[in-house]
């Protein structure tokens, strides 16, 4: 019974780290709230058994359920206990890996030691081989994130806020440099010398609306975040106002928000746009369209690169399309060595959204779209390089 009330909570209150995509339709977690399907990072999905070591916290995030002011019950696994409980759904079939995330009880070294117990426990005592995602606690010392890296697949730091005067409106007690930027790079570091450790790489997440910041201040965090420290990828959780906190009032934050984000770490992470072209998607506070995805805004806002003569583009021209992604312009580019491509029906067939793409796109047989496409010379910009990360988190 007393593990049963541990698991009601503390897999509760895990639902705030999200552990795969979240669109503007979340995953849709099984009956079992402990329960939830994830993206793995090789593709395909896992279930996983996403819960907390301990929902007592001594930091003060105003977002947060487990902030150390509210008042409600506070819960602990021992590691052992935790261990057992995640075999027993294991061996049940209910589960196939593990995502281990905690408050931070006193210490975050001592309260990461024993999360890397529990994870210890089952790797050597229980044997278990599947997979783990641990997240490093804000603050924890250098060997606990080696010993983490050892033995889980995927780690992360949750960096909620882009800017160090973003998270100041958030925490008194985080200090972005030091509790959280300093072990991703801990992370880069480790996995330089042995890319055995924490082989499917580090992860961040970030409070989407929480601290007033703009879309652009969040991308270009995950940007200089790609770059730096190889995070392989960023999520996105829209805020939700928790009682008894000190943003309560505050209106959620729209999930259509944060899956344009998604869209456009897509074209950042995936598509190798750089920064500087995403950033055409935004308006002039700096935030993305709710109404239009990024790439058509991007694709609108540079117009002398269309129409693409689909015979012809390069791979990188071709990913521009709005309606041609990485799979459709791989699949043109292999086509068009065999035949010339010449028709809307045979785009379709390799994956085109041709209803999006046909304003973008020239064939021989498609003249009328050249004549209706509007044609204006591109204009050579010098390139700048992209701001670092120390340059972003203090602008
Ligand atoms: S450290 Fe984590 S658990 Fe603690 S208050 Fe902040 S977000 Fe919540």
């Amino acid at each position: 019974m007393e593990v049963e009330d541990k698991l009601k909570a503390l897999s509760a209150a895990a639902q705030f780290d999200i552990c795969g995509y979240s669109g503007v339709r979340d995953f849709v977690p099984s009956p079992r709230r402990f329960i939830h399907r994830a993206a793995l990072p090789g593709g395909g999905s896992i279930c996983l058994f996403k819960v907390l070591l301990t929902n007592v916290c001594m930091n003060d995030c105003a977002y947060c359920v487990n902030r150390v002011a509210r008042d409600f019950p506070r819960r602990a696994f021992q590691p052992e206990e935790l261990a057992r409980a995640f075999m027993q759904l294991y061996e049940r079939r209910m589960v196939r890996g593990l995502f281990l995330s905690s408050g931070v009880a006193d210490n975050p070294t001592r309260t990461m030691e024993a999360m890397v117990k529990t994870v210890e426990i089952l790797r050597y005592r229980y044997g278990f081989k599947g997979y783990i995602h641990l997240k490093i606690l804000p603050g924890a010392s250098f060997d606990c994130v080696a010993e983490g890296c050892k033995l889980a697949d995927r780690v992360s730091v949750n960096m909620e806020a882009p800017t160090v005067q973003h998270l100041a409106r958030l925490s008194k007690r985080k200090d972005l440099y030091r509790n959280i930027v300093e072990p991703m790079r801990w992370v880069k570091k480790l996995k330089a010398a042995d890319e055995r450790l924490a082989p499917s790489g580090q992860t961040t997440q970030f409070v989407v609306g929480a601290a007033g910041e703009s879309d652009l201040d969040l991308l270009r965090t995950t940007s200089a975040l790609y770059r730096e420290v190889e995070l392989r990828r960023a999520y996105f959780s829209p805020f939700r106002p928790v009682s008894n906190s000190p943003l309560e009032g505050r209106p959620p934050a729209n999930p259509l928000r944060a899956h344009r984000l998604y869209q456009s770490d897509w074209l950042l992470r995936i598509y190798g746009f750089p920064l500087k072209e995403v950033e055409l998607a935004l308006g002039k506070k700096g935030e993305l369209s709710l109404q239009k995805d990024p790439k058509l805004v991007i694709a609108e806002n540079q117009p002398w690169l269309f129409p693409v003569d689909v015979n012809r583009a390069s791979y990188e021209e071709l990913l521009r399309v709005p309606g041609i992604g990485p799979v459709s312009a791989q699949r043109i580019a292999e086509a068009r060595r065999e035949h010339s491509i010449d028709s809307m029906l045979s785009l379709r067939k390799m994956r085109v959204v041709t209803s999006r793409a046909a304003p973008y796109i020239w064939f021989q047989g498609m003249l009328e779209w050249e004549k209706q496409a509007s044609f204006i010379p591109h204009l050579e910009e010098p390139e700048e390089p992209a701001p670092s990360l120390a340059q972003v988190l203090s602008p």
